[in-house]
């Protein structure tokens, strides 16, 4: 292994790193917060998000204190909402049960929900200085780059080989700035398209001197995509001289679960006549007998996920009294001046924003 390539990369992130808040603090609260905002989502998107949650919830108590929505609703937006759901069983297992410290173990720390090899790597080795690689995206492709390793990333003997490289190169570095700027170099040089002319590494790069980068890294092809079709039933009506809507909390255990939104068919097939739904409208005969009257069918709205695509079609029905009690359903009837307290998935923000519902 090249005995430079660790050295060159530390000198480049002390000359070039971004000032990003979590890394002006060992605090293990900041960095495991900002290590799971930052799963799947982009630093710039997630740096809001980041201030918003400290700003809120300034050390561990303060969110194991909080409520599950008030938590949904600060996620909201980010996607993977397991992760806020994690998040928040984390934070009262560590408030609760150990003090509010966070273990400073790799093996203890995947003990905790959400904490998987990856957040327990940075955990040890930025908070507690402890020589662990910390192995995402940006590394696999670094060092894939620059060693010419074409085993698929997405396999766990590709996991394996890349641990251990970086283990080899961390070694004798401090590791909280070693892992941080092979990190911070893979998402500011060594990107996608990477910036191969003013890289300081174009000596030692395999890649670079046989013209591959864009060969590297290899990735086993996903499993087929899956489709979900939903029809959502927005009723509303004015209560109290307001306009309201029902929703329903989502308990499902899919990607969405405790996020709310409307009553709706899910099916794995697209509607082929969006009219037909209306077959199964929840309340079917209480609304003929009740003069609602039904609006036109929403304009297509879709969600991609990796693994599924979901389009969703919205169709208002405005009534003239409230719905009858349901158990089943367990709706709630939301004023529209309080609803953006509710935590709700995109694809309904994305429905409700166009619809100037909330703004
Ligand atoms: S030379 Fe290009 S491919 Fe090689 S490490 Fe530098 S940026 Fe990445």
């Amino acid at each position: 292994m090249n005995s430079e390539i660790s050295p060159i990369l530390l000198q480049w992130y002390n000359q070039n790193k971004r000032p990003l808040p979590w890394r002006l603090s060992r605090d293990p609260y900041k960095i495991w917060l900002s290590e799971i905002i930052l799963q799947q989502t982009r630093v710039q998107q997630g740096l809001a998000y980041y201030q918003r949650f400290i700003s809120r919830y300034p050390d561990v108590f303060q969110l194991a204190a909080a409520s599950e929505n008030e938590v949904y609703k600060l996620w909201q937006g980010l996607g993977y909402y397991n992760r806020a759901n994690n998040l928040m069983k984390c934070a009262q297992i560590v408030a609760n049960d150990l003090h509010g410290i966070f273990p400073d173990e790799f093996s203890t720390l995947k003990k905790l929900p959400g904490i998987g090899d990856y957040t327990a790597a940075a955990i040890v080795s930025l908070a507690f200085k402890k020589p662990h690689p910390v192995v995402d995206g940006n590394v696999f492709r670094v060092l894939s780059r620059l060693f010419c390793v074409d085993t698929p990333i997405n396999t766990s003997r590709g996991k394996k080989i890349f641990t251990e490289i970086a283990r080899q190169l961390l070694a004798n570095h401090p590791p909280d700035l070693f892992n941080q700027a092979l990190m911070e170099f893979g998402a500011l040089v060594c990107t996608p398209r990477p910036l191969c002319e003013t890289c300081p590494l174009q000596q030692a790069c395999y890649a670079y001197q046989n013209h591959q980068q864009n060969q590297f890294p290899v990735k086993r092809p996903k499993s087929i995509r899956g489709k979900r079709y939903i029809f959502y039933f927005v009723f509303q009506i004015h209560d109290q001289g307001i306009p309201a809507f029902y929703l329903k909390k989502r308990t499902r255990q899919d990607i969405w679960k405790n996020l709310y939104d409307f009553p709706a068919v899910e099916q794995s097939t697209p509607f082929s006549d969006p009219m037909d739904v209306l077959g199964h409208f929840p309340h079917q005969e209480w609304i003929a007998m009740h003069n609602a009257s039904i609006g036109k069918v929403s304009k297509t709205y879709v969600h991609q996920l990796t693994h599924l695509k979901i389009e969703a079609l919205f169709i208002p029905v405005f009534l003239n009294s409230k719905l009858p009690p349901d158990t089943k359903n367990s709706l709630l009837l939301i004023h529209q001046n309080i609803l953006n307290k509710y935590p709700v998935s995109r694809l309904v923000a994305k429905y409700l924003t166009d619809q100037k519902i909330i703004h």
